[in-house]
């Protein structure tokens, strides 16, 4: 019998509006283990370091068994810890913090909750729209910070050619340089393309699109009517429209694209998923996907 009594916790800055604890506590419920979810903000200031330090401190003293990690903190976290799964190092974003062999590892749950996602997505479409997904496979990803490279390094390793569109061309451009060196091919870099994100860019690449990931924050609660699309560029025909952006259920984005008529859909099963994962890799036992989901669906 498991008699682990189970805290686990988020840090990053601002959480007040996080969904974590609510999903994880679901999660233990659900699984008759005992244990709590905390959240432990943690501004990017000077003295940030050194708290988050403490914070992975009591990871080691076995205080707490699993760390979550989210903005400001999910490329400044990889100097503290002692180790990467293969995908954090080659992403170089880390969400999710375990103790093994006393050793701190970060891992990166939000490549593979966007790959199961995005996949369920592809499924339901094929059989409710009889679509069919293009050979081009090109897709356009909005926002480079640390959601984006996670989505970027997915769509590469899957076979797609994919644009970068950021405010900062640089950071776009050094996003898909980080991840063709890690995919140690230099080729790769040949089908990725850095753009500026704005509306005479997008509009002459649209034609190729066949799939737009937003992973910049514009859309989230509460700035809803925001959308990182540019205003007056049609959607490319046909393409799909995945936005990470989760709350509300129905972002501007999503609403868009629904009214152009094409699929389209917000980031919450990627958060369950990304949460599921996080969740066997600290307890060793199967996430209750459904009582997960249901948790967020109660009001
Ligand atoms: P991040 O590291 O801060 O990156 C955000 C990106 O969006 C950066 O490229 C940023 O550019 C850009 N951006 C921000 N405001 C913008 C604006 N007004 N116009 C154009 N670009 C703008 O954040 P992140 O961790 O990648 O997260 C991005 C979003 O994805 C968040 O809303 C987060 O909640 C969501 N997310 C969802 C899931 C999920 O499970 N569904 C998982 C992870 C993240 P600058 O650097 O120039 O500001």
């Amino acid at each position: 019998m498991n008699t682990t009594t189970y805290h686990f916790g988020l840090t990053g800055y601002p959480l007040e509006h996080s969904l974590s604890p609510r999903i994880h506590t679901a999660a233990l419920r659900a699984s008759n283990l005992p244990g709590e979810y905390k959240l432990y903000p943690v501004p990017p200031s000077s003295q940030g370091q050194s708290e988050l330090a403490a914070l992975l401190d009591r990871i080691r003293t076995g205080e707490l068994q699993g760390l979550n990690v989210t903005i400001p903190h999910k490329q400044l976290i990889l100097s503290l810890l002692d180790g990467l799964t293969p995908a954090a190092d080659a992403i170089g974003a880390v969400n999710t913090v375990y103790l093994d062999d006393e050793k701190l590892i970060g891992e990166n749950t939000d490549a593979p909750g966007f790959t199961a996602d995005l996949g369920r997505f592809f499924e339901e479409i094929i059989q409710e729209w009889q679509y069919t997904i293009p050979l081009s496979k090109a897709g356009l990803v909005l926002g480079a910070g640390g959601a984006a490279r996670a989505v970027v390094y997915t769509l590469v390793r899957d076979g797609w050619r994919v644009c970068v569109a950021a405010r900062r061309t640089e950071q776009a451009r050094e996003l898909l340089r980080g991840i063709a060196d890690a995919r140690g091919n230099q080729d790769t870099y040949g089908s990725l393309t850095p753009i500026q994100l704005e509306a005479g860019t997008i509009r002459r690449l649209a034609g190729d699109i066949a799939l737009i990931v937003n992973a910049t924050p514009l859309g989230m609660a509460p700035q809803v009517y925001a959308s990182a699309w540019p205003s007056g560029v049609p959607f490319p025909p046909g393409a799909l429209v995945y936005d990470l952006v989760y709350n509300p259920h129905e972002t501007a984005l999503v609403r868009a694209a629904r009214a152009a008529g094409l699929p389209a859909r917000t980031g919450l099963g990627m958060l369950i998923e990304q949460a599921a994962l996080a969740f066997e890799r600290w307890t060793g036992i199967t996430a209750p996907r459904q009582a997960m989901w249901e948790s967020v669906h109660e009001e």
